[in-house]
This record gives C-alpha cells, sequence and structure tokens, in this order.
C-alpha cells in the first residue's frame, strides 16, 4: 500500500492523545478523511481555538476564557474555603456536586513525579501561598489523586504549609486508590469530601 506521508502525520499526532494507541488513531485519521471540507476546517478551527482563547485563570489555575474564572469571579462564593487539586478536570468533577461545595479552588497543575521528573518547582505551590497571606484562605482541603504521586504531593502540601494558622485537610479515603479524583463518580466525591480528615 503507498504511503501517505499527511495521514501518517496525523495519526502521530492523534496518538499524543490519552488511551490512544496505534488502532485507534489510525481509525480517527481514515474517518477525519472522509469528511467534507467545512467539518474539517472546523475541526481544525476548534483545535486552534483551544490555544488562542483558554488560558490558566491567573487566580487558582483553572482554564478560562476570560480574564479569571467564573469560580475566582464568584463573589457569592465562599473563598475562604479552598479545594487544591492536581488538574482543572478535578475542579470540573466537583462542580458535578453543586451547592454541596461553594468554595474555591486551586489547580496545582499535575503531581509531584520523580519518574516524570515533576518538582514542586513545576506545581502553582507559589501562587497558593500568595492566597493564604493574601486572600483569607482560611481551609485548604486537598484532593489531590488517590494515588502514589498525589499522596505524595498532598504530605509534602501539608508540610509546606503547617506554618499558616488555617485548617488542613485531606480528602478522606473510599476513592478508588490509583485513580483519578476527575472519574470518581458524584456520591463517592461528595463522601469523601464530607468525611475529609484533619492533617
Ligand atoms: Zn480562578
Amino acid at each position: 500500500m503507498e504511503r501517505l506521508p499527511t495521514l501518517e502525520q496525523l495519526i502521530d499526532y492523534l496518538r499524543r492523545l490519552p488511551s490512544v494507541g496505534r488502532k485507534s488513531a489510525e481509525r480517527m485519521a481514515y474517518a477525519l478523511l472522509k469528511m467534507d471540507t467545512d467539518t474539517l476546517q472546523g475541526f481544525s478551527k476548534a483545535i486552534q481555538d483551544l490555544n488562542e482563547h483558554i488560558h490558566p485563570c491567573p487566580i487558582c489555575g483553572n482554564y478560562t476564557e476570560q480574564e479569571t474564572c467564573a469560580i475566582c469571579a464568584d463573589e457569592s462564593r465562599n473563598h475562604h474555603t479552598c479545594i487544591v487539586v492536581s488538574s482543572p478536570q478535578a475542579v470540573h468533577a466537583f462542580e458535578e456536586l453543586g451547592p454541596e461545595y461553594d468554595g474555591v479552588y486551586h489547580v496545582l497543575g499535575g503531581d509531584l513525579s520523580a519518574t516524570a521528573g515533576i518538582s514542586i518547582d513545576d506545581l502553582n505551590v507559589h501562587s497558593l501561598i500568595t492566597r493564604i497571606e493574601n486572600d483569607g484562605i482560611k481551609e485548604i482541603i486537598i484532593a489531590t489523586n488517590p494515588t502514589m504521586e498525589g499522596e505524595t504531593t498532598a504530605l509534602y502540601l501539608a508540610q509546606i504549609l503547617k506554618k499558616y494558622p488555617i485548617k488542613i485537610s485531606r480528602l478522606a479515603y473510599g476513592l478508588p486508590i490509583g485513580g483519578h479524583i476527575d472519574y470518581a463518580d458524584a456520591l463517592t466525591l461528595k463522601k469523601a469530601l464530607e468525611g475529609r480528615t484533619h492533617i
């Protein structure tokens, strides 16, 4: 079969997506190849727009298309309680709980990982400390993923935050170990939040 470098290039890009192997990438690439020009242009524009329109909120690190995210900008929320998460997807998972949680968030942008070379300087920790010092945060609920990296991150954070006069708690277990917060169902997450333990 004739080699199609343009298609191969697309397959290579698609394979960078999570859970996409060679076979899935090929299927997606051939499906795209069958689409009409308008749809393909729509796809291409949607991808370009990601970078042009979405940026991290300068306060909490959550994704936004505005100057600051809707949660930080919402004055009716409780700005004294802050859930610290690894990723913006985890914010989304907590927001699904609706009125169960009306505090704010801080997105670290990852977990500490020696294997992936992610150190504390790669995470949004300095901005968290600035918020604690200047923005009246009184309680931090650490909700990093229940993985080895997430646990290490939680312990490290608890360590550096303990000199501040704030309440620090960690989500209760019951979350599947090794899983990710953003995959947890609302009930599990609600229970984990209610049963948070002081650390
Ligand atoms: Zn924000």
